[in-house]
């Protein structure tokens, strides 16, 4: 596993300590990227994912998406390795179909503050599929829905850990604009499934087109602070609502259609099973 740490941190590595089949390397892949001996498969997982943390480090972002991603392409044409990326929803913008079905092209700003992201993850995909047609690569794409669960960082900025942490605190939720926009939650063991399928897969043709995969149970935020505050047993918490953040996507939802024929993939975990598990691994945080 190769990190920068720009916005990851090694106590969630904790468990792989003396596991001989686990090595971690401190090093940024926008920089560069070698590895001694074969390789399998290059997952390109690297990049900021929370809007706060990618406004925080948009050349950062940017660098990863591009100069990181090809690096990652060029370690799998040299070992002759498979490569996943990890792309994102945020390639579909704030999206005028609705469900998001991979053959959509999306509704992005270009020059909006979320285009640090947005279009990186577009470089990535289009660099990713200029290497399956020029150079052979087994290449794989999938685009990845709002995802939750244990080992988040309390402070990203992201809807789940923010609500939880003010429920924690006992401080008021802070709901972005009227809190209609809605959003499609996915734990994280059935997102780990789901790209370790489609990792393994066999090459058949098509494989190399991106897959969504999300869980397409849609809830307004504003809902969902409700269902924070229920789980938490938080009755008196508060909400407070803050500006809708520019270009915010009004809708999200994945069409999962394609993960079920390719991958024979859906998503088991129940959200209020999913949270539960979420919000006692925040607990054990703040005990
Ligand atoms: N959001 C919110 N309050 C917060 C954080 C986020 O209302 O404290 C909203 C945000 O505006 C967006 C949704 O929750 O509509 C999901 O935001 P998140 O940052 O988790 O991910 P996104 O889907 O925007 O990448």
């Amino acid at each position: 596993m190769v990190d920068n740490l720009i916005t990851g941190a090694t106590r969630n590595l904790a468990h792989n300590q003396g596991n001989s089949r686990f090595a971690f390397v401190h090093q940024n892949v926008s920089e560069g990227l070698d590895v001694d001996g074969p390789v399998d498969i290059v997952f390109n997982l690297a990049s900021p994912a929370s809007p706060f943390d990618y406004l925080k480090y948009p050349l950062e972002t940017l660098a990863v998406g591009s100069e990181g991603t090809r690096h990652c392409l060029e370690l799998a044409r040299r070992k002759k390795a498979r490569f996943l990326m990890a792309s994102t929803s945020e390639c579909y913008g704030d999206p005028l179909e609705h469900p998001q079905v991979e053959t959509y092209w999306g509704h992005v700003n270009p020059v909006g503050p979320r285009s640090v992201y947005d279009e990186a993850k577009r470089f990535s995909e289009a660099i990713t599929m200029a290497y399956h047609r020029t150079c052979a690569v087994d290449t794989r794409i999938v685009r990845i829905f709002n995802t939750y669960g244990p080992r988040m960082k309390l402070k990203d900025g992201r809807v789940v850990p923010a609500f939880v942490d003010q429920a924690l605190r006992g401080e008021p939720l802070t709901v972005f604009g009227d809190g209609s926009q809605t959003r499609s939650f996915c734990y994280v063991s059935d997102l780990v499934d789901g790209i370790a399928r489609l990792a393994m897969a066999d090459p058949v043709p098509g494989i190399q087109y991106p897959v969504n995969l999300g869980n397409p149970n849609e809830i307004s935020i504003r809902r969902f602070a409700d269902v924070i505050i229920a789980l938490m047993g938080a009755t008196d918490a508060r909400i407070e609502h803050k500006p809708l953040p520019k270009d915010d996507p009004k809708q999200r939802c994945p069409d999962i259609t394609r993960a079920g024929q390719l991958l024979g993939w859906k998503p088991k975990v129940p959200l209020e099973e999913g949270l539960k598990l979420t919000i006692d691994y925040f607990k054990g945080l703040s005990d």
